[in-house]
């Protein structure tokens, strides 16, 4: 890890019989924003779910992937920002990815955009852009003898979302549908997405992981419906920019990655572009 990035926590967030399941999250300083990052480990093989953002974030994950001494049967991507995907042109593109076809068109489209808006990364950026090849279906599919449930999710962090349940473990890969323990990036769609949190709520799963911050429980899922809430709440008072900044991040001391209000305020009050 270069010295301005800390170590990854690398952790195995649950076992059964048949399955293991791991995590690897980014760093949680500076302006990083802890992108997580999924491993579902079978009796022969491995499914991961995204790639990482950063470059070196993206070779140590593909490095525990590879340490774990099973083929990657393939990869997931959850949705098209650009922190999912970028690591697929920096360590994953041997690998086979999975993705629904609104992001698949999107990385085809603009990856190559989105990856020169990111100049100032310098080597942290990818050097290439690598499209997933393979669409991700809606429905129910047995894999290395596990059932997998795959939906998708539309406007709530982002208008496509890839959700991956394993209800035979309790585990649904929820990705940026939770941000746990870090403070999220808002869109327009809060009252979808509150409701799509609250049907988890209810749900039979236990164990959600996010696209950022460290594997949460039911607690932390609604701790983020609690925040969505107070942000549309904010909203409709009509504090937009810095003072809607200054409102979460004293009503939320206790969550870490500020990083991300400088990404999504320009997107969610500013009109800038969606990549
Ligand atoms: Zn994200």
């Amino acid at each position: 890890m270069p010295a301005q990035l800390s170590d990854p926590i690398t952790m195995v967030v649950k076992q059964t019989d048949d399955v293991r399941i791991h995590t690897f999250v980014a760093s949680f300083a500076q302006n990083n924003i802890a992108n997580a990052t999924h491993v579902i480990e079978t009796e022969n093989q491995l499914v991961l779910v995204d790639a990482q953002f950063l470059a070196p974030y993206a070779r140590a994950f593909r490095e525990y992937a590879d340490g774990l001494g099973k083929p990657i049967e393939r990869l997931y991507v959850s949705h098209r920002h650009p922190d999912h995907w970028f690591g697929l042109g920096t360590a994953f593109a041997d690998v086979t990815v999975y993705a629904l076809p609104e992001t698949m068109t999107f990385v085809d489209e603009h990856g190559e955009d989105s990856r020169s808006d990111h100049w100032k990364l310098g080597d942290l950026a990818p050097e290439r852009v690598v499209v997933p090849q393979k669409t991700a279906d809606p429905g129910e599919e047995m894999i290395d003898g596990v059932r997998y449930v795959f939906d998708r999710v539309t406007d709530t962090e982002i208008d496509y979302h890839l959700t991956i349940r394993l209800p035979d473990v309790g585990v649904y890969v929820a990705q940026d549908l939770v941000y746990s323990g870090t403070h999220p990036y808002l869109t327009k769609h809060l009252d979808h997405w509150s409701r799509v949190l609250r049907d988890m709520l209810l749900s039979d799963y236990e164990v959600f992981l996010p696209g950022h911050g460290l594997p949460a429980d039911k607690n932390e899922v609604a701790r983020l419906v609690e925040y969505l809430a107070a942000a549309r709440q904010a909203v409709g008072d009509g504090l937009t920019g810095e003072a809607f900044k200054s409102f979460l991040l004293q009503r939320y001391p206790e969550r870490r990655c500020p990083g991300i209000f400088d990404i999504y305020l320009p997107r969610l009050f500013g009109g800038a572009s969606d990549y």
